[in-house]
């Protein structure tokens, strides 16, 4: 089981987005995922069409330690798609653990009987927009960070800090966490910024920025609305296909890794 988490500080870049499909197109390819909602938004919830009603164990639940994680799991529309869904509550988080001892592991404990049972191949944890102790928890129970930038003026300064904190959680809490990649998103063929920024990105990141770039596609800012991911809403339009050779890269990426002894 990879635990992979889809993080960037900045809001409206594409994460919930990226956790969504990528976690879709991983299952369409025969992956077993899990994805959990760690933002209170919950938007990845509604996204994958688990709403309101259906959230009677929430991530809340789990990181409180009042449900095990398997048990707190719902199955989506998509066959291999689970999710753990998020509300509001998980905002309190913060306050509620207060200083207690062991909060930053909270989620990576609770995962623990997820690795051993076997259940799911891949797990993509969608982050709230900021590096508050939510996205710390999820980044102490990760394996990688998956990030996902938005191709504007100011996307480098923010990857810069970003990848500040992963050292950080690194030198603290996870030795082990390694970058799967940087995914281009929201890119615009026809605006010269994209394609600058795009280059930009690259030159300072190379080969940890994926092929694979997500053009800006209206039909992947419909499918939520309908809560279906956009593989489902048309698997035919250029957001589904990108998404689909986003995770031919990062199983690729997962064998590489796995083929260089330790
Ligand atoms: P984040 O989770 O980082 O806040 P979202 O994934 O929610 O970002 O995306 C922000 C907004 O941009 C949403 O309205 C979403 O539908 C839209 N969006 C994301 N990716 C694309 C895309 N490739 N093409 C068009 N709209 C997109
Ligand atoms: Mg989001």
């Amino acid at each position: 089981m990879r635990v992979l988490v889809v993080a960037n500080q900045k809001g409206g870049v594409g994460k919930t987005t990226t956790a969504i499909n990528l976690g879709t197109a991983l299952a369409a390819v025969g992956e077993r995922v899990l994805l959990i909602d760690s933002d209170p938004q919950g938007n990845a919830s509604t996204g994958v069409g688990v709403g309101r009603a259906q959230r009677s164990s929430t991530l809340y639940d789990v990181i409180m330690g009042e449900k095990p994680a398997l048990s707190a799991t719902v199955k989506t529309a998509v066959p291999g798609l689970d999710l753990i869904p998020a509300d509001p509550d998980l905002s309190g988080v913060e306050l509620e653990l207060g200083h207690e001892a062991r909060r930053s592991f909270r989620l990576r404990d609770a995962l623990e009987p997820l690795r051993s049972s076997g259940a799911y191949s891949y797990v993509l944890i969608d982050c709230p927009p900021s590096l508050n102790l939510l996205t710390v928890n999820a980044m102490a129970a990760a394996d990688a960070v998956l990030v996902p930038l938005q191709c504007e003026f100011f996307a480098l300064e923010g990857l810069s800090q970003l990848m500040r904190t992963v050292d950080l959680v690194r030198g603290n809490l996870n030795p082990r966490l390694e970058i799967q990649g940087v995914v281009l998103t929201m890119y615009d063929k026809r605006n010269s910024l994209s394609e600058q920024v795009a280059g930009d990105v690259r030159a300072h990141f190379g080969d940890t920025v994926y092929q694979s770039v997500i053009p800006r596609n209206v039909r992947v800012s419909e499918a939520p609305s309908f809560g279906q991911p956009v593989l489902v809403y048309d698997l035919k339009c250029a957001g589904s296909q990108a998404y689909l050779r986003l995770a031919r890269e990062v199983v690729l990426r997962e064998r590489a890794r796995r083929a260089v002894p330790a």
